[in-house]
């Protein structure tokens, strides 16, 4: 890792500088990325932004910044991306600062302090290094700094047309994966969730580790095209499968599901009166583990714990327990209240409810060993 100290001149970033909005921010003759496309916009108020000026106006040190080198004479803005801003904006007299009382656009300035402006330096580490060297500095960076997420601290190390094109597809406001994904899959584009989840899901079903592992092996190709078809068809595959949408649908953890299940077949008519089924069973309490359940049901015994089945109250609980004197129907053995668990005697797969007379104390040895506990 080389890290190096450069004094650079406001002049020389400012040469260039263009806001594009969402496509990015660029300056220091176009070499400078100061906010990447589609990354999240952090805004200082105009307090802090005066702060700021006011600092350079009056020749005193700023913080230390940093900018990654990203290729041969190019590089982006890790930390510092605000302080930079402020000074951008105000020379491009989008922002009016008050001076001992007085009110200032760039071109209103009396000489001598705009020269102290444009010629001020900037205290810049630049930094040059293997990816993973970078992404282990950066966190330690990004605690002190304006905080990225773990997905924009990965995509500023791992660059290249493959990152441009993933970008296109999840990290626009309205990109091609928000307008596909958005009933099923919550994420704000631009602050890179939906890059992440997508990511995230591919990493586990190509049995990686890690996000970074993925990123690193890809991005030197020319597209992101093997993500994006992924991403398609966990999507596709949930409206084969759940034909008809319902709001609980939305949030799961798609990509997971997709991956675990979906070499399985499943009949999409079985499966949409099994939802309408069990949406209308007040037995369920929690509807949104229906999907999950009706994936997994025929594989798993323990699946009906995904939908959190309505339980005994204490009160019942305590007056059976007192109804069979502390001994359990099954063992025949007595036990403290707290040495006994609430059991459906016939399971809510069979039709039982939770009401009292379904009711019966079992010890916890003897309810674990129960085989049909749903
Ligand atoms: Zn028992």
């Amino acid at each position: 890792m080389r890290i190096e100290l450069c004094k650079i001149k406001v002049k020389d970033v400012f040469d260039g500088f263009i806001d594009k909005g969402e496509d990015g921010v660029f300056a220091y003759g176009g070499k400078l990325t100061i906010r990447p496309p589609y990354q999240r916009e952090f805004v200082y108020d105009l307090k802090q932004q005066e702060a700021v000026l006011h600092t350079v106006l009056k020749k005193f040190p700023l913080n230390t910044m940093y900018w990654v080198k990203t290729a041969d004479d190019e590089y982006e803005v890790l930390d510092g991306q605000q302080r930079t801003l402020s000074v951008m904006q105000f020379l491009s007299h989008k922002l009016q600062i008050t001076v001992d009382g007085k009110a200032y656009y760039n071109d209103s300035l009396p000489d001598d302090l705009y020269d102290n402006l444009m010629d001020y330096e900037f205290m810049v580490y630049i930094c040059e290094g293997t990816e993973s060297e970078k992404l282990d500095w950066f966190k330690i960076v990004n605690v002190a700094g304006e905080e990225l997420t773990p997905q924009e601290l990965r995509n500023s190390v791992y660059t290249g047309a493959w990152l441009s094109d993933a970008k296109r597809h999840f990290s626009k406001s309205n990109c091609a994966a928000k307008g596909l994904s958005d009933k099923y899959i919550t994420g704000t584009p631009i602050r890179q969730e939906l890059l992440e989840k997508a990511l995230k899901g591919i990493v586990e079903f190509k049995g990686l580790k890690k996000i970074e592992d993925y990123m690193a092996a890809h991005k030197s190709d020319a597209d992101a095209d093997e993500l994006w078809q992924y991403f398609q068809d966990v999507i596709h595959w949930i409206e084969k499968i759940f034909p008809k949408y319902n709001k609980k649908m939305k949030g799961l953890d798609w990509c997971h599901l997709y991956n675990k299940y979906h070499k399985n077949t499943y009949n999409s008519s079985v499966m949409k009166a099994e939802v309408d089924r069990l949406m209308a069973d007040d037995e369920v309490g929690k509807p949104a583990g229906i999907y999950e359940y009706l994936l997994s049901k025929d594989e798993d015994p323990f699946a009906g714990k995904l939908l959190q089945l309505r339980a005994f109250d204490e009160r019942d609980k305590r007056a059976k327990y007192a109804e069979q004197g502390g001994i359990c129907p099954i063992c025949h053995k007595h036990f403290e209240y707290e040495g006994m668990a609430g059991d459906h005697i016939k399971p809510w797969s069979k039709g039982g409810k939770t009401e009292p007379d379904n009711l019966q104390m079992l010890c916890k040895d003897c309810n674990g060993k129960k085989s049909d506990k749903y």
